[in-house]
């Protein structure tokens, strides 16, 4: 067996070792099944030296002996403090490093002298040079410093025999980097970054934060940025918050005994929603993307020279991302890979690749198809009953759960049928129906009353779909058994055809004529409703001739609909979504 050099991702937030064996890579994980090592170094109650959750759990209590995110002062000719005593980036860096390599001789239960360790593609010489210093202060030979996003590439790209460009998109904890790599036979190599190394997650966190303060302020009077140890609290239910609101669209922040106020407790709990946290962020998004574009530049190529995009980091779990990278390149951002993980795997490629070791590709379980379900909204301009909203999207890890918001579309709905799909069309009907259900007995309120919607897929492809009327819990759930092995092509071809003739003439399948019927008088109604509302809305914003036609559709429509006269109805709501998108457009 060739020997061994591991490779560590020695990151702002968080730090991962990897290594390859038997041609595949694996990220080593500590006694306690964990395979990121927060990157907090700390001295504990009696002296002692905590590397990892232990120093980040005492940050909230102990900040003054606690270090974080060292990797930001990394090359300065500085010391920190930490209990009194004072230490270089470099010997900080150190243990964690120290840490790190014993977690792999752990594991492969030898000792350990080598490693490739990975840098931000715009680090200077000067923190070059310090990492390499930090490696030897732990003991170990570090043959080679390779830049992140090339690691990156690596893991996805393991054979690199094509000819590629790709935007590696890399936002961490305190950091936010963009490179475009190119691959041309054997060599990566990193065309141009641009990126900002004071942002991050740890921004993202500190508006929550921000958020929270004011709202206990409005609420009580109180400055809480004056309790170091009630900010760190709050700064970890920020960080909590957050990271939920990456999978559902509303989370609730519950801290009990936050402060005193004249003798009695004082707890937080606050909603915040995915909506709000986005528009709080929304200007380090725009960043990002203007660096995205600065890097393209500086690798003279513009949006459509992109092959593909690969995300690096926690911190693009946020969805908002994905979307706005979609936008940019028309590119669905590969997802395939744990972001956290990735750069640790890319430089144990490196250093396997150096060991001499044959590598394989990297395989991970991911769900091949989009899952997802319609509502009403507009499509190519026109108001549509079955707008495909994907929930879990394909290539993503699993297991995996994912929480979306729905809102009822008309006043006094009560019922609400969810139909669950398996395709990436954005009509719905063009994808495969694997199962629908009814939800009943909502509460009786004005259109817009919250549904929210979770999708969990397991590793055995079973999906279990609940909706839940947010307001009082009402819950309906179905779960559908081996989803992803479900549709094979035969019954692919069934469920086209079964769907196809939902347009047509010709009923096949399941639904019968009457079926079919109620169906779609059932989608008339709803789609009517929501466009009536709409219609009343815009009303103030048509010229007058458009609104007399306007209100003269709006009563066809109530009277046809009291009349269950739906082809009178289909025809006015046609006429008055035309009028809509000529006002809204
Ligand atoms: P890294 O520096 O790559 O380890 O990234 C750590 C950052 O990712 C931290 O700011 C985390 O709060 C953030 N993060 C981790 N998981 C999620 C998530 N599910 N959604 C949003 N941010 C996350």
């Amino acid at each position: 067996m060739s020997e061994i050099i591991i490779g560590i991702d020695l990151g702002t937030t968080n730090s991962e070792v990897a290594i390859v064996e038997n041609g595949k890579v694996t990220v080593i994980a500590d006694g306690e099944n964990r395979t990121m090592l927060p990157s907090f170094v700390g001295i504990g109650e009696g002296g002692e030296i905590l590397v990892g959750e232990p120093a980040r759990n005492q940050y909230v209590l102990y900040p003054e002996r606690t270090i974080k995110s060292i990797k930001r002062r990394m090359g300065e000719p500085i010391q920190v403090e930490m209990a009194g005593k004072h230490y270089s980036p470099q010997e900080i860096s150190a243990i964690i490093l120290k840490r790190l390599k014993s977690v792999a001789e752990e594991y492969i239960k030898k000792p350990i002298q080598k490693a490739v360790i990975t840098v931000p593609a715009y680090f200077s010489d000067a923190q070059r040079q310090a990492t390499r210093e930090a490696g030897e202060i732990a003991g170990l030979d570090v043959v080679r410093i390779i830049n992140e996003p090339t690691a990156a590439a690596l893991a996805y790209e393991v054979k690199h025999e094509v000819h590629k460009h790709i935007l590696v998109y890399d936002l961490g904890g305190g950091t936010f980097d963009v490179s475009v790599v190119g691959i041309e036979d054997d060599v990566v190599e990193v065309l141009a970054s641009h990126g900002n190394n004071k942002l991050g997650g740890d921004d993202f966190d500190a508006k929550i934060t921000q958020h929270i303060v004011r709202h206990i302020h409005d609420q009580h009077g109180i400055d809480l940025t004056e309790s170091r140890q009630v900010m760190a609290r709050i700064n970890r239910a920020a960080e909590g918050a957050k990271r939920a609101l990456s999978d559902q669209p509303f989370v609730r922040i519950d801290e009990e005994y936050l402060f005193e106020k004249e003798g009695a407790p004082i707890h937080l709990s606050l909603e915040l929603s995915r909506y709000e946290y986005e528009s709080m962020i929304a200007e380090y998004i725009d960043e990002t993307l203007e660096a995205v574009h600065i890097a393209l530049s500086g690798a003279n190529l513009v949006a459509s020279d992109i092959d593909e995009i690969l995300l690096v980091g926690g911190s693009t779990r946020t969805p908002v991302i994905s979307e706005r990278l979609f936008d940019e390149f028309g590119l669905e951002p590969q997802r395939n890979i744990d972001p956290d993980l990735c750069v640790a795997m890319g430089a144990a490629i490196q250093a396997g690749m150096i060991a001499g070791e044959s590598v394989s590709a990297v395989l991970v379980d991911v769900t091949p198809y989009t899952y997802g379900t319609s509502v009403i909204g507009e499509l190519h301009g026109e108001y549509y009953s079955f707008k495909y909203v994907p929930v879990i999207r394909k290539n993503t890890p699993l297991p995996t759960s994912k929480t979306e918001a729905f809102y009822t579309a008309s006043d006094g709905q009560q019922e609400v049928l969810v139909h669950v799909y398996q395709g990436e069309d954005e009509d719905a009907l063009n994808n495969i129906e694997i199962g629908e259900f009814k939800v009943k007995g909502l509460r009786n309120v004005p259109a817009g009353n919250t549904v929210t919607m979770t999708f969990d897929l397991d590793l055995n492809g079973i999906l279990h779909i609940s909706a839940r009327e947010k307001e009082t819990g009402l819950e309906k759930s179905i779960t559908i058994g081996n989803a992803i092995a479900r549709f094979q092509e035969e019954e692919m071809e069934q469920a086209k055809a079964r769907v196809n003739a939902l347009f047509g003439t010709d009923l096949v399948g399941e639904y019968t004529k009457e079926e079919k019927g109620a169906k779609e008088e059932h989608h008339t109604q709803v789609k009517a409703h929501a466009l009536v509302e709409k219609a009343q809305k815009l009303l103030d914003k048509a010229a007058d001739e458009d609104k007399e036609d306007i209100i003269d559709l709006i009563e066809q429509i109530n009277d046809g609909l009291a009349g269950k006269h739906f082809d009178v109805v289909e025809e006015a709501v046609e006429k008055l979504a035309d009028i809509l998108y000529y006002l809204e457009n």
